[in-house]
């Protein structure tokens, strides 16, 4: 089974940082660097895929379907999984037309993965099993995983993300952006009674009320650093994410990781923490929706540009040091 990408991992690391609130306390943070797995199976997409490729492999399956925005990082992530297993993909992508520099797409096609755009109409359709139904007749032989990558096959994933945690000591909770909820309800489950702070990056109500109703007392929804909902954001958060990146060199994007971060540092007292508590937050990656901001000029280049080639460049070294590592443990055999 090809999925060394999966298995030659053991596990990410952890960083202690430091920063300073503007005219507020110093942070003090553990952040899981999930962002560091690998530059386009990132953070939690990786942790999300890891059994669904497996299952796919294990079942012959010909490839895998999914859905997604048009710079969805769960396309970027599958696409390339996909091609690295050796398993076709098709992405249903929501969107009129797709379009050719879009970088998200761009690079899921360069990893040969099938785009079929589907309309605003018919993307509301995504979960509807009367259309799964229909798609999965045009494509027989393929594995269809939700958008997001959430189903229970992730759950295995979140579960070594939550044991990976569980060997941390010296923090009070555990943070994590919630998208579609699939990695908070995965952290729930795994430690029941762990008390989280889980940071809504998209206003949606029924998966917020339903992460609520099942989460243990002591954790903690947070819907105060929405920035108006999905993909919006203003420039106090594009300030406070190149901020926090030249103060700890931690890159974030303002989507998922830097709402998730502005809230653990510029609204501790909506929290209910105090200025020493504190908090492991997983960085769940996504660091390739930058460039697409970028290119829409939603994001200015110039500003940007180090926290970019900063990500690129450190995910080389880190690939480097794994190729040496993995030449040298064969040199030895
Ligand atoms: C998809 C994604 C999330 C949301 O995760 P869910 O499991 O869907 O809640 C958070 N952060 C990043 C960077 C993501 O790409």
């Amino acid at each position: 089974m090809n999925v060394a990408f999966f298995n030659n991992y053991t596990r990410s690391q952890i960083d202690l940082i430091e920063y300073q609130v503007k005219h507020g306390p110093k942070v003090r943070l553990m952040v899981k660097r999930d962002d560091l797995i690998d530059p386009l199976i990132s953070g939690n997409k990786w942790r999300k895929l890891k059994f669904n490729i497996e299952f796919a492999l294990r079942n012959k399956k010909e490839g895998i379907a999914t859905f997604g925005g048009a710079y969805s990082n769960h396309i970027a992530a599958t696409a390339s999984a996909g091609k690295r297993a050796g398993l076709k993909t098709i992405g249903f992508i929501r969107t009129h037309k797709i379009d050719s520099m879009n970088p998200t797409l761009a690079k899921a096609k360069d990893n040969g993965m099938k785009l079929v755009p589907l309309s605003r109409l018919e993307y509301k359709d995504r979960q509807n099993p009367e259309f799964i139904n229909q798609l999965q007749q045009q494509y027989p032989n393929y594995f269809f995983v939700p958008e997001g990558g959430s189903n229970d096959l992730s759950e295995p994933g979140i579960k070594e993300l939550a044991n990976e945690c569980l060997l941390q000591e010296g923090y009070r909770y555990i943070a994590t952006p919630i998208g579609s909820g699939g990695t908070i309800n995965g952290l729930m489950s795994a430690m029941p009674n762990i008390p989280l702070i889980g940071v809504a990056a998209v206003n949606d109500t029924p998966i917020l009320d339903s992460i609520s109703s099942r989460i243990n007392k002591r954790s903690i929804i947070h819907t105060g650093s929405l920035f108006g909902g999905y993909a919006k954001f203003n420039d106090d958060l594009i300030d406070f994410c190149l901020d926090f990146f030249k103060q700890t060199g931690i890159p974030i994007e303002p989507i998922y990781s830097g709402k998730m971060f502005y809230a653990l540092c510029n609204q501790r007292h909506l929290l209910g923490l105090a200025d020493d508590d504190v908090v492991l937050a997983i960085h769940t990656g996504g660091l390739q929706g930058l460039e697409g901001f970028i290119q829409r000029k939603l994001l200015d280049n110039k500003q940007w540009e180090t926290a970019i080639s900063f990500f690129g460049k450190h995910q080389r070294l880190t690939f480097l040091v794994v190729l040496f590592a993995f030449q040298s443990q064969g040199l030895s055999q």
